[in-house]
């Protein structure tokens, strides 16, 4: 059994553990530890926290790990290992040369993704596109990424942005402002916030009856019970969502979409609106793409970082 570290960095936690690949099966994760990111303490920190999680991992292993996957949020060039842009949530992270600190500090082959491509590439492998030739994973929570993966591939684009899919026109979105500067895009609309937002604008509660904020679940909750804003809200939700998956399936024909992330989890407004929303975009040959739930949860970049070390490794031996 060969194993390796998987990491997953993201902008409030980063986990660590060991995945081991099993002939033919799930790869089997283990020995996970989490701690916090602390990104405002800036990249350096950051980075003397992975190798240090890293190390520890390494000394947890019964056998020794042949290589590191990392999984990191910002944009990554997986040619290299290095974050080449992160936003200001994740200061200084930006310009880290991960992958070669990484190597440097264990000696240890290491590969590094996006951590939206890599939840993709665990995903289209060995979650829920697991023997589908290719598959568009689209994860919808705080916000919404996406990727699609061809014959185990992902397609990374020229910038290594590819994937973006929070970041389309949407037609219920005309002139809401994005989290990324532009107006009428997906993400404020579909996204968990979009749809807390819709709720309170239908006049629904803006806190809990304890003072805390409202949340997703309680929303999907009321939805459930029969509470109109939160309905309407979900339904909002949905049909955009649906609206830019069929549009997607026109363009790339997947075999199969896999949805994952918090807001997939909602109820029947919010789903059938979804599938209302993708047959009147998608083109009558790609009608009937199944929409699927993912079924890695937080383990699919763990995975996926590791699915994509493997093969790299494999490609540079041939
Ligand atoms: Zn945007």
């Amino acid at each position: 059994m060969a194993t390796y570290v998987g990491v997953d960095i993201g902008g409030t936690k980063i986990a660590c553990g060991l995945v081991s690949l099993v002939e033919g099966s799930v790869p089997v994760v283990s020995a996970v530890e989490k701690v916090p990111t602390d990104a405002q303490l800036g990249g350096k920190h950051v980075l003397a926290t992975v190798l240090e999680q890293v190390k520890a991992a390494i000394e947890r292993s019964q056998e020794k790990p042949l290589g590191v996957g990392i999984s990191s949020a910002g944009v990554v060039d997986p040619a290299t290992g290095d974050i080449t842009f992160a936003n200001e949530l994740m200061p200084g992270w930006g310009g880290t040369h991960l992958g070669a600190e990484v190597t440097a500090a264990t000696g240890l082959p290491c590969n590094v993704l996006n951590d939206v491509h890599a939840h993709a590439l665990g995903e289209a492998r060995w979650g829920g596109g697991k023997g589908l030739p290719s598959v568009l994973v689209v994860a919808v929570g705080t916000g919404i990424g996406g990727a699609y993966v061809e014959d185990g591939a992902i397609m990374l684009g020229s910038h290594n942005e590819a994937g973006h899919i929070g970041h389309v026109a949407c037609i219920a979105a005309a002139g809401v402002p994005c989290s990324c500067g532009a107006t009428g895009h997906l993400e404020p609309v579909a996204a968990g916030p979009g749809i807390i937002a819709e709720y309170i604008r239908q006049g629904g509660d803006a806190t809990l009856p304890d003072g805390t904020p409202m949340h997703g679940a309680e929303i999907d909750r009321r939805a459930a019970a029969g509470d109109e804003a939160a309905k309407a809200a979900e339904r909002r939700a949905g049909l955009a969502l649906g609206e830019v998956l069929g549009s997607m399936c026109n363009m790339f024909d997947p075999a199969a979409i896999i949805l994952s992330g918090s807001v997939v989890k909602c109820g029947p407004d919010w789903s059938e609106a979804l599938g209302q929303g993708f047959l009147g975009q998608a083109m009558p040959p790609v009608q009937d793409t199944p929409l699927v739930d993912g079924t890695l949860g937080d383990d699919a970049p763990l995975i996926g970082a590791v699915e994509n070390l493997v093969v790299s490794a494999y490609r540079e031996y041939r």
